[in-house]
């Protein structure tokens, strides 16, 4: 069983504050701040140069990549870090749609985050073949896929509402008809449970700074199917996704398995913060967070429901179809949300008009949604949001 006191003892929170934010940004462990120094003055700074190979910081993007894999059912072998989640949703749909190349359509949904949708677009306008980015309505996404989609890539957890899709019915269900699927983790890894083996996921791609705790600007995670890796093509051929980076040959050819979808130089002291927080992962299992995080927000909506009725609940009722994370639209929604990031409660507000909290079992407990709940009466009931210092918009919300 895991405990969860334990690890809630283990993160830096700061006092007066309730951290609902974590699907953003994970908040500091403890630990971090040791184990990152000792790399700065221990590596770097006595190994230099020599840390490549001696502390092996060469080897920490497929090292922490099978620690990630171990939260999202992927073996080892089968996940690598680095670079920014943007970039990996890139990666993973050029070679999805090498694999599947008489077919010219990309499938997601409109309620996926725009950069996914950016990036297809930029890369289809590249390649400059005729491909297209088709949209789908979330609950639509089943009924459009056909023999004409070559790939589909879905976020699993909406970031506005939470919502869920089955990953396991849509791959199947897309496999069916000659689809290669891509799911893209950001708001499920360390949320949810995934199992991207059992559901026989072809790519996964996610973050590592929301609720891994990686810190701001962690690097992020991509998954090749073990069936595909030696089939990938990578689009973005950098040296040290080459067979023999130290050979500086002329010409690429790709590493074996997972690596070639490495790029260039991993962050190393970013990496470090990372590893960090995955011991704290370590002592727990994904069913327990899961079923924290479901009770944690069921409490959290029946208290918001009998304190503010004037909220509208816009995450599924239903846990099971919902991620980590609880949405409420109020008209006015952003400085609502000011008025209660002033008064200790961080959540974040998403346009148009939604409040959105997430909850995380490794450092929020029943005791900090309750009061979230009585600050958030307050705000609402009370109209402290009515407030012109609460109207004016920061560069990011
Ligand atoms: C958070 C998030 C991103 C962020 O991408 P970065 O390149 O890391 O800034 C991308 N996609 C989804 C679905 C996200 O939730």
């Amino acid at each position: 069983m895991s405990d969860f006191q334990k690890t809630k003892s283990m993160f830096h929170l700061p006092k007066g504050i309730i951290y609902l934010d974590g699907n953003s940004l994970g908040p500091l462990p403890k630990a971090t701040p040791e184990k990152v120094g000792s790399m700065l003055t221990q590596e770097w700074g006595d190994m230099l140069i020599t840390g490549w190979n001696k502390a092996d910081w060469m080897g920490q993007p497929s090292r922490v990549g099978d620690r990630i894999g171990k939260l999202i059912g992927a073996p080892a072998g089968s996940v690598v870090m680095g670079d920014t989640l943007s970039i990996k949703v890139y990666q993973a749909v050029a070679s999805a749609l090498e694999l599947n190349p008489t077919r010219k359509v990309v499938l997601s949904d409109n309620g996926n985050f725009p950069t996914d949708l950016y990036m297809v677009e930029g890369l289809l306008k590249s390649l400059d073949k005729g491909q297209e980015l088709r949209l789908a309505n979330p609950e639509d996404v089943e009924a459009a896929l056909s023999e004409e989609i070559a790939v589909l890539m879905l976020t699993e957890v909406d970031y506005r509402t939470g919502r869920k899709h089955d990953m396991k019915a849509l791959t199947q269900k897309a496999h069916a008809l000659g689809i290669l699927v891509i799911w893209d983790l950001a708001h499920s890894a360390g949320a949810v449970e995934v199992d991207l083996t059992a559901c026989d996921a072809d790519f996964a791609i996610g973050c590592t700074y929301k609720y891994l705790n990686g810190g701001p600007g962690a690097p992020a995670f991509i998954y090749v199917a073990p069936k595909h890796q030696e089939n990938v093509r990578p689009a973005l051929s950098g040296w040290l996704g080459h067979e023999a980076p130290f050979a500086f040959d002329i010409d690429y050819r790709p590493g074996t398995g997972i690596e070639r979808m490495r790029v260039g130089t991993p962050p190393v002291i970013a990496l470090t913060a990372l590893e960090s927080s995955l011991d704290i992962w370590d002592m727990v299992t994904t069913a327990d967070v899961r079923a924290k995080s479901i009770e944690l927000c069921d409490l959290f909506i029946a208290e918001v429901e009998k304190r503010c009725p004037s909220l509208e609940l816009s995450s599924p009722r239903d846990g099971a179809n919902r991620g980590s994370q609880i949405s409420f639209k109020f008209e006015h929604a952003y400085a609502g949300m000011q008025a209660l990031i002033d008064n200790g409660v961080v959540g974040d507000f998403r346009a148009p008009n939604s409040m959105r909290f997430g909850f995380t079992p490794l450092y929020i407990d029943e005791e900090d949604v309750i009061g979230a709940a009585a600050i958030l009466e307050r705000v609402i009931n009370d109209n402290l949001w009515d407030n012109p210092k609460y109207q004016t918009r920061s560069r990011v919300t």
